[in-house]
């Protein structure tokens, strides 16, 4: 504990809390943000840098959103703790991680088996229990255990996902980032009996979503 880069963590730490809460209104989700270590999600040369409010790569061409960016998906989920979530993209894990301390259970899929492997692991290892992480090969979502309370896309769609608006409970929160590849809208859906209801919640950029109903493989 008296370990000079702790220490220097533990400071970055409460300091990009303190910049979140000018944005972020939901205190769960910034005591949340609060109790994940971020540092164990980035490779080792960036663990310095961890708490920094910026994306950070995690190999494989993919990054690990800003931290401004998780906290305001996450909030847009409006979580209450007894919720089945899912994830598109799991990358490193850690805003799976952030979400498990926020809902009941957390099913997860990734397209790269390398990174969904080492994020089930990570994840195994620092004891987030309520996450399952599947790869996932040309499906879109997990429809295995479908419907889920909330869903949210940490990559970017050309449109909102089909086979996702169909993985959702009545009532249910969609959100993911659409529009180009280079530029995005955070869009969020509300699934309710008169049918869908979307909101813009703020431009945004994210990495592509692969696949089919969404961007081909990049060359
Ligand atoms: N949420 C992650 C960051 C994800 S980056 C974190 O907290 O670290 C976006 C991820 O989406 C990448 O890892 C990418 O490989 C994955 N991805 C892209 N298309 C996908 C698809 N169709 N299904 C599942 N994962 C996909």
């Amino acid at each position: 504990m008296n370990n000079p880069a702790n220490e220097s963590l533990t400071r970055e730490r409460a300091s990009l809390l303190a910049e979140l809460a000018h944005d972020i209104v939901d205190q769960r989700v910034l005591d949340a943000i609060g109790r994940v270590p971020r540092e164990e999600f980035v490779a080792a040369e960036a663990a310095p840098i961890a708490y920094q409010n910026r994306p950070l790569p995690i190999g494989h061409g993919q990054t690990i959103s800003q931290p401004l960016m998780v906290a305001l998906m996450t909030q847009a989920l409006m979580l209450t703790g007894n919720e089945k979530v899912l994830e598109v993209g799991t990358g490193s894990g850690y805003q799976a991680a952030l979400i498990s301390l926020l809902a009941a259970h957390v099913v997860s899929v990734e397209r790269v088996p390398e990174l969904a492997a080492a994020a089930a692991a990570r994840l195994d290892r620092l004891g987030y229990s309520n996450v399952e992480v599947h790869a996932v090969t040309d499906k879109l979502g997990w429809p295995e255990v479908a419907p889920y309370d909330a869903i949210v896309v940490t990559a970017a769609s050309p449109d909102v996902p089909r086979p996702l608006l169909d993985q959702l409970a009545m009532n249910g929160r969609l959100v993911v980032p659409v529009g180009s590849r280079d530029l995005q809208e955070l869009v969020r859906i509300v699934r309710s009996p008169e049918g869908a209801q979307r909101h813009n919640l703020g431009a945004c950029r994210f990495v592509p979503l692969v696949g089919r109903g969404a961007w081909p493989e990049a060359r």
